[in-house]
């Protein structure tokens, strides 16, 4: 198929809920992909974030090859192999106390999971989230995420939903009443404009929750799983959460979510209460086993703060350089930069470049690069940047 056919197809069929961009990806290598003519792209997307250990990484494609070869359907009601040996790995990872697991296919799943056992372990109904927040676009994790354009056209959500400005403890004690199962934020807001918390916001809310007889749920989908330069972005504020939800890049680019919880609030679901098909299948868990190796093994959180620091300060340099430049921020290799207006143009030359890279909300240009990618890629993101944004600046 040539991109032409590829494209007017998708087109077609496909429903139409993505703003989609005239490109058509057939392969990937660490932070490398390319399209159907061959031309090469430095992916600073990671496919949304999900790309974390490098498209394809050797030892992913070797465990899922291995893996197809045995076994790729095993409901959950039967034990397997895999999956046992990817849940202990999941929880030698996680942060201390949050010992029990749920797999899912999502991160929208992941969070609807957190929020079906917030209420029950509660007993309570009510969910704070912060303004500006991202959980997904199922009608549950809908409610807890802000934008007005997500919600707008499915009302009513689920009820017990209330949004309060992030970093501002006074506003969530107002808000807490007695039938409050829990507070939902993200350690970085990442949709919303990669926004770092101040950095008393957590350890602050954990003690609030605690005082409060509140749960405190984490979603580290976007952030979590070395992105920031920690394995989770909460233990650069040394605060473990109630419930936590990972995603996007635990399975090394195939479709996985996980809540984590402490054992005495995980038990609070009986059998059956909640179950997925695909909950655990040993296909998906021996790419997430392998990724979890990955991880470790080339220490990539502690890449993603080295190569994050040098990332970030060359942006500032770019940002001194041209005035249409308002922020630069992030966390390790999650970085955004805020521009004085419309990022789409500066999406669209960094293409024609071979770059790509994301948007948060309309003027932040966002970075989620695999956490693989080399320093001389970066070198060369940022001569791109430079061309672009000297274009802009007239
Ligand atoms: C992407 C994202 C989600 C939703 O994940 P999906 O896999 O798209 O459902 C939820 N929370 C955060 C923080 C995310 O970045």
């Amino acid at each position: 198929m040539n991109e032409k056919k590829v494209i007017d197809i998708e087109d077609k069929i496909m429903a139409n809920t993505f703003a989609k961009r005239n490109l058509v990806l057939t392969r990937g290598k660490g932070a490398t992909v390319w399209d159907i003519n061959g031309n090469e792209y430095i992916d600073c997307t990671g496919s949304y974030g999900v790309a974390v250990v490098g498209h394809c990484h050797p030892k992913v494609v070797k465990a899922v090859q291995k893996q197809v070869e045995s076994l790729i359907a095993c409901h959950a009601s039967f034990y397997n192999d895999i999956r046992s040996e990817l849940l202990q790995k999941l929880i030698n990872l996680a942060p201390k106390g949050l010992d029990k697991v749920f797999l899912s296919s999502s991160g929208a799943e992941a969070v609807e999971c957190a929020i079906k056992l917030a209420r029950k372990a509660s007993g309570k109904t009510e969910i704070i989230a912060m303004i500006g927040a991202f959980h997904g676009k199922t009608m549950g994790a809908l409610s807890a995420t802000w934008k007005k354009k997500y919600r707008a056209p499915f009302m009513p959500l689920v009820p017990g939903f209330k949004h309060v400005p992030a970093n501002n403890l006074e506003k969530i004690r107002e808000v807490i009443t007695d039938n409050t199962a829990a507070v939902v934020v993200e350690p970085v807001r990442g949709e919303g404009g990669i926004l770092v918390n101040s950095d008393d916001f957590l350890p602050g809310l954990r003690e609030l929750c605690d005082e409060k007889g509140v749960l405190l749920i984490f979603d580290e989908v976007q952030t979590g799983f070395g992105r920031t330069g920690k394995v989770f972005a909460c233990e650069h504020w040394n605060v473990v959460p109630d419930i936590m939800c990972l995603a996007k890049s635990v399975a090394g680019g195939i479709p996985m979510g996980a809540t984590f919880a402490k054992e005495e609030i995980m038990s609070a679901f009986n059998k059956g209460e909640h179950s997925s098909t695909f909950s655990g299948n040993p296909l998906v868990c021996a790419a997430a086993s392998a990724a979890i190796d990955v991880l470790v093994e080339e220490k990539l959180p502690e890449r993603a703060a080295t190569l994050g620091q040098y990332f970030k300060s060359k942006l500032e340099t770019l940002a001194e350089k041209y005035k249409i430049v308002r922020e630069v921020r992030g966390l390790g290799l999650m970085i955004g930069m805020e521009m004085r207006f419309d990022v789409y143009n500066i999406l669209l030359g960094c293409m024609e470049r071979g770059v790509l890279v994301l948007d948060a909300g309309r003027n932040v240009v966002r970075f989620l690069p695999p956490l693989v990618i080399e320093e001389q890629q970066i070198d060369r993101v940022i001569e791109v940047l430079d061309e672009v944004l000297a274009g802009e600046n007239k």
